[in-house]
Parts: C-alpha cells; sequence; structure tokens
C-alpha cells in the first residue's frame, strides 16, 4: 500500500468512527426525549432540552429541563428554576 493509500484509508475509518459515534449520540437524545414526552405532556424536543448533567429532585424525570429561548438559549430550569449554568 502507498503511503497516500494508507491515509485516505485511515480517514475512511475515521470517518467512519465518528459517524458511529454522531449515530450512537442521536440514538441517546432521542431516548431522552421520548422520556421526557411520556412524562412531561407539553415537552417538545424543538422548545425543551434535557440536562444529561443537572440532576433535579422537581422534576418528573430527575433531570433539569431547559426551555430554548428563540436563540436556542437555555433558559432556568422549569422546575427548580435553577441556571443551566450554575457558575
Ligand atoms: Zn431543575
Amino acid at each position: 500500500m502507498t503511503q497516500q493509500t494508507e491515509q485516505a484509508a485511515q480517514r475512511r475509518v475515521a470517518t467512519a468512527l465518528i459517524i458511529g459515534y454522531q449515530r450512537s449520540i442521536e440514538l441517546l437524545t432521542q431516548e431522552i426525549n421520548e422520556v421526557a414526552k411520556r412524562h412531561i405532556p407539553d415537552f417538545h424536543r424543538l422548545n425543551d432540552a434535557v440536562s444529561t448533567f443537572w440532576k433535579c429532585n422537581k422534576s418528573p424525570i430527575g433531570m433539569c429541563v431547559f426551555k430554548l429561548s428563540e436563540r436556542g438559549l437555555k433558559t432556568d430550569c422549569r422546575y427548580c428554576h435553577q441556571p443551566s449554568e450554575r457558575k
């Protein structure tokens, strides 16, 4: 194998790995949104974001749920009212 074909093969492997990571993250996100939708009737993935970091004892799903503003910015959690970044 020439050096060029070897580099091309390495790029294809790296691209395939990235596609796999993207697919895994998409599936997990879908599952998180389905859990939220089951327990929060007005939850919509385009308007709301479930935190994958902040646990929330007031939330029906145990994690903070942020409303997204028009610019996609997260507001405070709709249950505990803590901001998404708690510095
Ligand atoms: Zn919360």
